[in-house]
């Protein structure tokens, strides 16, 4: 029913940058088979996901919506996509992203733009927007993203679904291609929180593959979400999360979530975190210098496209050539500002400022957790803008971030969940809950209360 769903609308949406159909049908077929000899099922048995193309899948293409990969086959299954596998989740495809993470719409994608569904004139979000998109026009109940600045938080938010940002360390990055290693983090969109919840828990756990991993019992967040409540809950709203830039319409109901939770028991605290307006400063320094680090890798020699190769160019212009063709105009942007950040001179100025920023962020979040057990907020300062609206003004696209970056600068885990439409455009807004670092219960058992 989901690749038949899939055929009719994803013309349309693009969501999808590989459709595995048959992959699909015999891990399905699988699943049968063991029913039917009466062998121990998964706890995901059957049930189909979309999965962001960042992550590694054995024989199947995966691209990082670049075009640099097109053309490479994995060899090796990232550990998010074996742990999926042995859940018996039914992998469908692979989703539609901006190239290599970096972007706020899908549409820095090598492969074309993904379409909002409540209105495909508009942008999904990103950079999984083709996750959350797969789940808002129903061609998959699950989906796999990713979060280094918010790219499963802001699409949830600009689709009417359901994303979350674990604790980083909590989901293991083997396998999942790097953009800003201290700040990626893999985690699970769906369209309810307990589906969210059921498929973090399959997903989360050490894994030595990882040396950034955390060695700790998950905390129980399927049992959290089973049992929504707010009531005792102190819960931040913090007052840099509100001005400028912020649509009338998204603090409008971002304000009556903040009503409901009080009317469901919670005690809402104001907080200041004067750090978090420096966030997004900080944060376009450090993501871009480790993308211009881990990107050297694509050096033409290892994966994917080589150009230039005809015998009449050294090794070095065939990297250069193969670079100049591969990346798209923002990932150029990003390697060129990151090396010139880490370079020596400048290092301390940029690098070295935005670290410190960095620790007076992680700092403000301590101290708004010795006051409260999590903090709320809108997850995007606006809703769904319209394609092509931002691409020529890559800090307008930038501001879309302001609310999601601190958590991720920060390490600790948060969510984003609808909280109704815009009246001015009747498009979805989503709040953002935001829970310390291995509390990650705490946003299932606040979310499932909301829903
Ligand atoms: N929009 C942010 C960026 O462009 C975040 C992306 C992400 O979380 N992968 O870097």
């Amino acid at each position: 029913a989901h690749l038949a769903r899939i055929g009719a609308v994803d013309e349309k949406v693009n969501a999808f940058l590989h459709v595995d159909r048959e992959g699909a049908l015999a891990q399905a077929r699988e699943v049968d088979a063991k029913r039917e000899r009466g062998e121990k099922l998964g706890p995901l048995a059957g049930v189909p996901l979309a999965l962001k193309d960042l992550f590694t899948t054995e024989g199947v293409p995966t691209t990082a919506g670049s075009k640099i990969l097109e053309g490479w086959i994995p060899p090796y299954d990232a550990t998010v996509t074996k742990r999926l596998k042995d859940a018996d989740v039914v992998i469908l495809g692979k989703t539609n992203m901006d190239e290599f993470a970096m972007g706020s719409s899908t549409e820095s994608s090598a492969y074309g733009p993904t379409a909002n569904p409540w209105d495909l004139t508009r942008i999904p979000g990103g950079s999984g927007g083709g996750s959350a998109a797969s789940l808002a026009a129903h061609m998959a109940p699950l989906a796999i993203g990713t979060d280094t600045g918010g790219s499963i938080r802001q699409p949830a938010a600009v689709t009417g679904t359901v994303g979350v940002k674990p604790t980083y360390g909590g989901v293991s990055r083997y396998g999942m291609i790097a953009f800003s290693s201290s700040l990626d983090q893999g985690g699970p969109c769906a369209r309810t929180v307990l589906d969210a919840a059921l498929l973090h828990s399959v997903i989360a756990g050490h894994d030595e593959r990882d040396s950034t991993s955390i060695a700790q019992p998950v905390p129980d967040i399927v049992a959290a979400a089973r049992n929504g409540s707010a009531s005792g809950m102190r819960v931040g709203v913090v007052k840099e999360f509100r001005g400028e830039g912020y649509q009338d319409g998204v603090m409008q109901r971002f304000d009556e979530s903040v009503e409901l939770l009080r009317e469901l028991g919670a005690e809402i605290v104001e907080l200041s975190c004067p750090s978090f307006t420096k966030a997004l400063a900080a944060y376009y320094l450090i993501a871009p210098s480790e993308c211009s680090s881990n990107l050297a890798r694509f050096d033409a020699m290892r994966y994917g496209l080589r150009s230039g190769d005809d015998g009449s160019h050294s090794a070095e212009e065939v990297t250069a050539l193969t670079r100049e063709e591969g990346f798209g105009d923002e990932v150029k942007r990003r390697v060129m500002l990151g090396t010139y950040a880490l370079s020596s001179g400048y290092y301390d100025a940029y690098y070295g400022s935005a670290q410190k920023v960095r620790t007076l962020i992680t700092r403000d979040f301590e101290k708004a957790f010795e006051q409260v057990d999590v903090v709320v907020s809108p997850t995007s300062p606006t809703t769904a803008w319209p394609i092509g609206e931002r691409v020529d003004d890559p800090m307008a696209m930038y501001l879309a971030d302001v609310c999601t970056l601190p958590s991720n600068l920060a390490g600790n885990s948060a969510m984003s969940i609808p909280c109704g439409l815009a009246p001015e455009d009747g498009l979805p807004v989503g709040l953002q809950i935001v829970a310390p670092a291995m509390a990650d219960d705490r946003l299932y058992r606040v979310g499932a209360a909301l829903e």
